[in-house]
């Protein structure tokens, strides 16, 4: 019931919901009023029903669980508290210097501080970084310098946070909430200073031995031979992305910096978005050819690429294209969630993480006394569960 009420976004009512999960209506209700006295469901009359009945939307309780997610990008970071549903309230977006420690050291101390003012409402905290992830929390950034950075360990945040790959993530929560919905194979493409790229299977980024799977940025799919600062030569990435746009127009470009000025590029140089479309599409064909994904979906800079120059990007990547691929290429969209995806999809790892039966189970060991909608139900069902519990 609450990975649905959660996946759906909170909208739909308890009878869709009763319908949706083959469940008895009289077990549902039983059901709704149980997490509801454990603090984690609330109910809101439907905004708009029919003559009857009035119609009930089970969705977050106001003293529920958070989830607290962070997008850490190449110059700033984002941080905000999401509700069961998803609703993410920002708390804070600042920027920073780019060094580990100058990073992670005030993130740490500044997720510390609202988690104790949220007390057992937080659940956990999700952290989205713009490099490979291995092994859980070894970050590299090579645009930064950051090598093997250990990233759980500079947060020191108890429990320790749920680390992962901007794009890994932004492709989750598309997959939740977005255009890979339903999809089984998709390939989903993010970019910023650089670009990053993932497979999607079956609802789930293509998570590799060690973490690291899929980095598509940084493979020679664009006849490019200069030294990417990953390490390899001739890096897809080194085409796509703010940085490809400033280097385009002779601008310094590299460590993080240059947002505002690379999307002022975007806006004014046909040149330099003509020459970036380009590499992506080449790329995109060559992606295709190997995964045959139904769809491949763009976000950040990728969305603004292909709204800008969509033509180019498709003219650019049909000749790459297997013949067979030709006749029925993919779906090339713009994301659904913009910039959000990488935040969001640190939420979903911590949601994922709670919505099992161990984080159930810690959550009722914190709550036994807080849940309840109003203390007259806390009653009724109170004993209602007890008898459930204790038989
Ligand atoms: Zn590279």
């Amino acid at each position: 019931m609450l990975r649905a009420v959660h996946d759906c976004g909170a909208t739909r009512t308890r009878s869709q919901l009763t319908r949706d999960l083959g469940l008895a209506r009289g077990t549902a209700s039983v059901l709704v009023a149980g997490l509801a006295e454990d603090g984690l469901l609330h109910e809101e009359p439907a905004p708009e029903h029919a003559r009857g009945r009035p119609t009930q939307v089970p969705g977050p309780h106001a003293r529920g669980p958070l989830a607290l997610a962070v997008d850490i990008r190449e110059d700033a970071w984002e941080l905000a508290a999401c509700e069961l549903g998803g609703r993410a309230t920002v708390l804070g977006v600042r920027p920073h210097d780019g060094t580990p420690e100058g990073v992670l050291g005030p993130l740490g101390e500044t997720i510390a501080a609202h988690a104790r003012r949220l007390g057992s409402r937080v659940i956990g905290t999700g952290v989205a970084l713009a490099g490979p992830v291995r092994h859980g929390g070894l970050v590299d950034i090579a645009h930064l310098g950051w090598r093997s950075v250990d990233v759980p360990r500079l947060l020191g945040l108890t429990p320790a946070p749920i680390v992962g790959n901007d794009t890994a993530f932004a492709a989750l929560a598309e997959a939740r909430r977005g255009r890979l919905q339903g999809v089984r194979v998709g390939l989903h493409l993010h970019v910023d200073f650089d670009l990053g790229g993932v497979l999607i299977v079956d609802g789930r980024p293509l998570a590799g031995a060690s973490g690291t799977g899929a980095e598509f940025g940084h493979m020679p799919l664009t006849g490019d031979e200069r030294p990417c600062p990953c390490g390899a030569t001739g890096c897809w990435s080194m085409d796509v992305g703010a940085n490809a746009l400033l280097r385009h127009v002779g601008l310094a470009h590299g460590g993080g910096r240059g947002r505002e000025q690379a999307e002022l590029v975007l806006t004014t140089s046909q040149e330099a978005v003509t020459a970036n479309a380009t590499a992506l599409g080449r790329g995109i064909a060559a992606l295709v050819n190997a995964h045959d994904p139904e769809v491949v979906i763009l976000s950040g800079h990728g969305a603004e690429l292909y709204e800008r120059a969509g033509e180019t990007l498709l003219a650019a990547c049909e000749p790459g294209l297997m013949t067979i691929r030709r006749d029925h290429p993919p779906r090339i969209e713009a994301s659904a969630l913009g910039w959000r995806g990488s935040l969001l999809g640190a939420m979903e790892s911590v949601f994922d993480a709670f919505l099992t039966p161990e984080g159930l189970g810690r959550w009722r060991e914190n709550h036994l006394d807080q849940g309840g909608d109003t203390p007259e139900e806390q009653n009724v069902t109170h004993s209602t569960l007890k008898g459930d519990k204790s038989p």
